[in-house]
């Protein structure tokens, strides 16, 4: 995976290292009314939505911005003004769901859990049947904060099984992670083109069930947001509703061209396991420590514990990795220190075992000769 740039590798889950193809697709302009640029959106949404198998069952609805302007128009489209929704947290994208559910108005409940454990399917089925005003449920698939995988397809049937509904922000998990809509029913699965299908950031998409997203007009207290008229407006017209990102959409299109030629979400997600394989070997020889246990670990983003050495600050150490030519990740946890590293983007193994060189050439500059966190170090001693 040549870098034909001299741009860092960027070790962040979005933006991320895109190839060089879907950089050059960026190089055209587009008209928005033109037919050749609808077209190109038209094939784009066709193509994600076979990702997760929705053909038959979903629609996909593209949004301009940000993941959260996506995950802000699910919510707001699909969960009635006097609705309630059971937000299931166990990390930062999860309280950000809570919040903007509730600024948006709808009642919210908040199920937290450990930072460091999945959410539990069973807790899901006992808060629903104690309490029947629950409609919808809003669970993260990655929750990219810790790098920790829920288990969707439980709560997916447990959701269904007590007849509510299901919104997955799956934001950095689809396209890598397998999602199938028949096997794992879902009302709403929120994804964007900034992260494991490689394209540049800009554009969320929404798969909707159809069924679901037929009964939702009028939901949206938002103009801009509202998932239900983006809907229809391209239905008909095969235009967005306002001005769309054209560059970034024929980007992604190239992405997913790449994507179909890698071999699909199977490909993708064998070498995002190399990738983190390299990645978490590589950092334990040089005494680094991972926050979550393997087994809920996602091949997505890794968080690793800060060293105990009192030469480290992230500051320093994040500029030096930097000017060796790769972009971490600050931690995003409140109680221990800690950095993140992305093992997504259109980079490979040899591009993680060069990331952990510069990283222990940057430990060697600093003098730190043994990057074990806190606790372990105070253990041994
Ligand atoms: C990246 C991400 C988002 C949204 O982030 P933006 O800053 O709005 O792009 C939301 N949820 C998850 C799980 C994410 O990984």
């Amino acid at each position: 995976m040549a870098n034909a740039s001299r741009d860092p590798i960027l070790l962040t889950p979005g933006p991320l290292t895109t190839a060089l193809s879907t950089k050059a697709a960026m190089l055209r302009d587009w008209g928005s009314w033109d037919s050749n640029f609808n077209a190109v959106t038209a094939r784009v949404r066709e193509r994600l939505l076979a990702i997760v198998n929705g053909q038959s069952t979903h629609v996909c609805v593209p949004l301009q911005g940000s993941c959260t302007f996506a995950v802000e128009a699910a919510v707001n489209t699909l969960v009635p003004r006097d609705g309630h929704l059971l937000v299931l947290v166990n990390g930062a994208y999860g309280h950000r769901l809570a919040k903007l559910a509730g600024l948006m108005g709808r009642r919210v409940s908040v199920h937290e859990g450990p930072e460091d454990q999945a959410i539990r399917s069973g807790d899901v089925a006992r808060l629903l049947a104690a309490d029947a005003s629950i409609g919808h449920v809003a669970v993260i698939h990655c929750e990219t904060s810790t790098g920790i995988l829920n288990p969707l397809a439980e709560i997916a049937r447990e959701v269904a099984r007590q007849g509510r509904k299901l919104i997955v922000d799956a934001m950095s998990s689809f396209a890598a992670v397998p999602i199938d809509a028949h096997a794992t029913p879902f009302d709403a699965l929120v994804a964007s083109s900034g992260k494991c299908i490689e394209g540049p950031p800009g554009v969320g998409f929404v798969f909707a069930r159809r069924s679901t997203l037929e009964g939702c007009a009028g939901h949206s207290t938002s103009l801009s947001l509202d998932l239900y008229d983006q809907w229809q407006y391209m239905e008909k017209t095969t235009q967005w509703r306002y001005t769309p990102p054209t560059h970034v959409v024929v980007a992604l299109a190239a992405a997913l061209e790449a994507f179909e030629a890698e071999g699909g979400q199977q490909a993708r997600l064998a070498r995002y396991t190399r990738n983190y394989e390299v990645l978490v070997r590589g950092m334990a020889e040089l005494g680094f420590r991972v926050f979550l246990a393997p087994s809920i670990q996602a091949p997505i983003i890794v968080t690793f514990h800060a060293p105990a050495d009192a030469r480290y600050s992230f500051r320093d150490f994040y500029d030096r990795v930097r000017d060796k030519g790769f972009i971490l990740y600050p931690g995003k946890l409140t109680k221990v220190e800690t950095f993140r590293v992305g093992c997504i983007g259109a980079i490979g193994p040899d591009e993680m075992r060069h990331a952990v060189n510069a990283v222990r050439d940057t430990l060697a500059e600093m003098g730190i000769r043994d990057a074990q966190p806190r606790e372990r170090a105070s253990k041994a001693a």
